[in-house]
């Protein structure tokens, strides 16, 4: 049943033999970083989550956690992967305006990060490395370390996206199996058939099915495919890294309870449950499952005491509304939007009816849009022509990013504008280049202006956020969402606390043990964490970078840390962007931002509530 372990040995020899010096340190401990993609800080507990909670209480608690705005998946795996923040990755949002027509996306200029061939397409376009700083998985087996990430599609593949043979580092995620995916290599090919395990993975089936506006979505959690991932992580990955002996980095990506939050079918059109029903909790709960899976099976290998686990999730969650009354949209219909809602695609229409320029869908063959039609995906090329346009728009949710290619400060005052008129904005950003617009603040003032190669938008909007009375504002916001699925489905990416309070906990030999850690954290942290714990030497192009969460570990101390507001001019409206954030020394955690009445979590300035 078991393949090549004396291959294993021999490897271990060399790599430490070569090694070994007078001044060798410690064998690292091991690290597992489980993400559980979109879980909510506040929605763990005993009934809900209960290894997490567990892990947690044994453990530390980061109770004062921080998803990196636009609060997106690739983003921020990428702070993860990196230690650094999204201004230095490049990886502002899941769709981006690459500044190229990619292959992998359909010659689209407006790519979904989530995919393998649109990463690798993106690596080869940026010299090889679109997010320009390593990754703590490929540092990690440059030093001879095993290294494994397993899950969900896109975020997996960031850790380590610049090696795509599947021989060094084991990648297994959604597209495992099929021609476009990376591959697997003889070494795991051998582990899985000897576990009797497939060599593809499975779909999401039911998962997937995200409903109409007639239909509801799913009632299925991504119980099936994540099965396979957690069989695949804990009969075939831990089996082989026991054998190999060697300290090892594995990321265990877990679609849920993002992939089913956004999908369920609890609430078609309804605010409430909204995210809070049966199916989404249902969704928290395999998350869960697959750590305890994990977790006792580094227990019968004997790798409990040697490991340390962090648990983690990538950004909060929201229940999408789908109400304006400023939109040029609502009085349009759309034949898959109900009357009323505005559409997928709303900020590119409102932007091209508000200038009266034609509107491209580049994910359709960049064909231009006619009256009563929404882009396919939400994104836009407005102006110009396909190759030189004006205005780029890329929709993403909670958030959208604009471009301005030509860098036309004139033309961004008059988006500001349009956006400053719009009800569902709340904050807005703009590129610190193109001047000061009242109203708005810079990116720079968001850590999104570093050293990142992929092009810088001109502006991110976020949307409005309230909430529907639930007792807790963070567990019952809605957001206003730029996204083709139905109100009272799930969305994230907006600058709420919903959305930026994630969950993080963390338990193993280098913890400190029940310790509620009161200090700001986020997931660029967490990278320089591990790169801390593992004897990783980054070498660091940009200087937009985490820090070690020095507190959690034993004998360190919680760091001084001191809240601030950042509040723009207001505009002529009288709106003005306010940023709530905390610091310690000069790292900066954003909790909120937007205009105050009109996002979750603005802790200055009162409650947002339902009405504007
Ligand atoms: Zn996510």
């Amino acid at each position: 049943m078991r393949a090549a372990p004396l291959l294993g040995i021999a490897i271990v020899a060399t790599a430490f033999g070569s090694a070994a010096g007078a001044q060798t340190p410690p064998r690292p401990h091991n690290v597992v970083l489980f993400v559980a993609d979109g879980l909510r800080s506040r929605m763990v507990d005993d009934s809900t989550a209960p290894t997490m909670a567990a892990l947690a209480r044994a453990g530390v608690a980061l109770r004062n956690s921080h998803a990196l705005f636009p609060t997106f998946t690739t983003a921020n795996a990428s702070a993860m992967a990196t230690g650094h923040m999204l201004g230095d990755t490049g990886d502002f949002s899941n769709t981006i305006d690459a500044g190229f027509e990619v292959p992998g996306a359909g010659k689209s200029l407006t790519p979904f990060l989530e995919s393998d061939p649109v990463l690798g397409d993106v690596d080869e376009h940026y010299s090889g490395d679109y997010l320009d700083e390593a990754t703590i998985l490929k540092l990690a087996r440059d030093k001879g370390y095993s290294t494994a990430t397993v899950g969900k599609l896109g975020p997996a593949l960031i850790f380590d996206h610049t090696e795509r043979t599947g021989a060094k580092t084991i990648v297994v995620d959604d597209l495992t199996g099929s021609p476009t995916g990376i591959p697997l290599s003889p070494e795991m090919t051998a582990r899985l058939q000897a576990a009797s395990l497939p060599l593809a993975a499975p779909s999401r089936g039911e998962n997937g099915k995200s409903g109409n506006m007639a239909t509801p979505g799913t009632h299925s959690a991504n119980v099936v495919q994540q099965g396979y991932f957690a069989d695949v992580t804990t009969r075939a990955v831990l089996p082989l890294f026991k054998e190999r002996d060697k300290p090892f980095v594995l990321v265990f990506w877990s679609r849920d309870p993002d992939g089913t939050q956004h999908n369920q079918g609890d609430s078609l059109n309804s605010l409430v449950p909204g995210i809070n029903g049966p199916t989404s909790l249902a969704a928290i709960r395999n998350a869960d499952d697959d750590l305890a899976r994990i977790r006792s099976t580094l227990s019968e290998l004997g790798l409990l005491d040697s490991t340390d686990i962090i648990v983690t999730s990538d950004h909060g969650f929201s229940t999408i509304a789908k109400e304006s009354r400023t939109s040029s949209t609502v009085k349009t219909r759309f034949a898959d939007t109900p009357p009323g809602h505005l559409p997928f695609g709303f900020v590119a229409l409102d932007l091209a009816h508000a200038l009266n320029l034609p509107l491209l869908d580049p994910d359709d063959g960049y064909k231009t849009i006619a009256d009563g039609q929404h882009p396919r995906l939400g994104n836009g090329l407005i102006g110009g022509d396909r190759k030189n346009p004006k205005i780029v728009v890329a929709a993403n949710g909670g958030s959208d990013l604009i471009y301005l290619p030509d860098g036309d400060t004139a033309l961004a005052k008059r988006v500001v504008d349009v956006l400053l008129a719009e009800d569902y904005v709340s904050g807005i950003f703009v590129d610190s280049k193109l001047g000061k617009f009242p109203g708005t603040a810079a990116l720079d003032d968001i850590a999104l202006e570093g050293s990142a190669v992929t092009p810088l938008p001109a502006i991110a909007i976020s949307f409005r956020s309230f909430d529907t009375i639930c007792g807790e504002p963070v567990r019952c916001t809605v957001e206003i969402a730029d996204t083709g699925l139905q109100q009272g489905q799930g969305m994230h990416g907006s600058f709420s606390r919903a959305d930026t309070w994630n969950f993080t906990a963390m338990q193993g030999p280098d913890f400190k043990s029940q310790f509620i850690d009161p200090a700001p954290a986020s997931n660029a942290d967490l990278g320089r964490t591990i790169a801390q714990l593992m004897q990783l030497s980054l070498q660091d192009k940009g200087k937009l970078v985490g820090r070690v969460l020095s507190e959690t570990l034993p004998n360190g101390a919680v760091p001084a840390y001191t809240s601030r507001v950042v509040k723009s001019d207001p505009a002529a409206n009288g709106l003005a962007t306010v940023i709530d954030m905390q610091m310690v020394g000069t790292t900066r955690y954003f909790d909120a931002a937007g205009f105050p009445g009109r996002t979750v979590g603005l802790s200055s300035m009162g409650p947002a509530s339902a009405t504007q």
